[in-house]
């Protein structure tokens, strides 16, 4: 009798059902090395899937499986909403990053990515580095996000922090009629990569700001930042940044952070931040809406690094990057409207900005035309 090991499908458990508008579910086995992975395919409309690859020890393939579709499919807005030419897609290989890695693992891994001869365009996420992509990318050119020394764009919090940037312009024009920066009070939760370089950019502007962090040493340095403009930055406990007197709460840490504990405690007019997920839950966004503070949907405020990983298929051009992320003030402010006109969250008139542009791209991808090569194509499957 074979037993079936936590990895096994249940009876319950149908594929195609989960899949539901999935194009394409791959599952990678490679015993010589133990690789066991799930590549998601949820949208070519906009070109080809783009998405991270993740390892994590899954406790079971429906967790595994239930994380890449989730996270492929959220791959899919943000691409419409950063308006690059790729759809949605993600990777996750089942194991621990920390015992089960080795070169030959991930060049397997870069195997099965080259098997999709383009359709799949990965990188590093949680519990993959750049060590472990110069593996697989000797078995495959479609990686990207890389560093500046392979040839990629490098950080990408540059980027991404200057999309927050704007996203709090167009905020402040919606809110105040004027997109300037320094005159609101603003409660930056997390100083990493991302909330740092914001934090200096509002410091810059002449802004006064609440900041929170669980790490001494980005205390100390946003002090050392603030010395030539004493007085502007104020440190406060980490469970008390939500219940600051500002203007614009930005999260800048983990998700999850708009949920039933947060929201009454917010006493901001509006939320623009680059974590990830920041609603907790769908019905949080209505919450946020019922109390009139503006939510900025994060996967548009925190596209400018996509927009770099997307871009570098095009050559390393930092400069074009940085004009490409400048549409996020304008993505921002049309989903405000929107949001204002039809009574809609703005987290739903983001997702249903992304699901046009989707189905304009459809429909224009449908009638023959000559097959002249454009200077900068991906293949698509008709
Ligand atoms: P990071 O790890 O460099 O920074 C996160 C910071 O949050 C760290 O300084 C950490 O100490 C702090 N932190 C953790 N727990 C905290 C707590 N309880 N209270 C206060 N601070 C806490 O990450 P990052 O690259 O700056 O990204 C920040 C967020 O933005 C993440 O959610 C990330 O997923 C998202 N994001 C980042 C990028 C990017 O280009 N780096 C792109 C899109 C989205």
């Amino acid at each position: 009798m074979i037993m079936a090991d936590k990895f096994s499908m249940t009876k319950e458990f149908n594929l195609f059902d989960k899949m539901a508008k999935h194009e394409q579910v791959v599952f990678c086995n490679d015993p010589s090395t133990g690789l066991r992975a799930i590549i998601a395919i949820h949208d070519t409309t906009l070109g080809p899937a783009l998405g991270g690859c993740r390892m994590q020890p899954y406790n079971s393939l429906e967790e595994a499986l239930e994380d890449a579709l989730r996270l492929s499919k959220g791959m899919t807005y943000k691409c419409a909403a950063a308006d690059v030419d790729f759809g949605g897609g993600k990777a996750v290989i089942i194991g621990d990053p920390k015992t089960d890695k080795s070169p030959e693992l991930f060049r397997a891994f870069g195997q099965f990515v080259n098997s999709l001869g383009g359709r799949f365009y990965t990188g590093t996420d949680m519990g993959t580095t750049m060590d472990d992509f110069i593996h697989a990318m000797k078995e495959t050119n479609f990686v990207n996000g890389l560093p500046e020394v392979y040839g990629g764009g490098g950080d990408s919090s540059i980027p991404t922090a200057a999309g927050v940037l704007y996203g709090i312009k167009a905020t402040n024009q919606l809110l105040y009629g004027s997109d300037e920066l320094g005159q609101q009070t603003y409660a930056i939760q997390g100083l990493g990569k991302v909330g740092f370089k914001v934090a200096s950019g509002l410091l810059e502007a002449g802004a006064h700001i609440y900041v929170t962090d669980i790490n001494e040493e980005s205390l100390k340095a946003i002090e050392e930042v603030a010395a030539k403009t004493p007085g502007k930055v104020q440190i406060v406990a980490n469970d008390d940044i939500y219940s600051q007197e500002a203007d614009i709460f930005v999260p800048c840490a983990f998700g999850g952070i708009i949920n039933d504990t947060t929201i009454p405690k917010f006493k901001v007019k509006a939320i623009v931040g680059s974590a990830n997920n920041q609603l907790l839950d769908d019905r949080h966004g209505k919450l946020l809406r019922d109390k009139g503070i503006l939510y900025a949907p994060d996967y548009i405020v925190n596209s400018g690094g996509l927009i770099q990983v997307a871009d570098e298929l095009y050559g390393i051009n930092k400069e074009r990057v940085l004009a490409k992320t400048k549409h996020i003030y304008d993505a921002i402010l049309e989903v405000y409207q929107d949001a204002a006109s039809s009574g809609k969250t703005t987290e739903e008139s983001a997702n249903e900005m992304c699901e046009k542009r989707i189905e304009s791209r459809r429909k224009r991808n449908s009638f023959y035309s000559a097959p002249t090569k454009p200077k900068w194509s991906f293949n698509k499957i008709q």
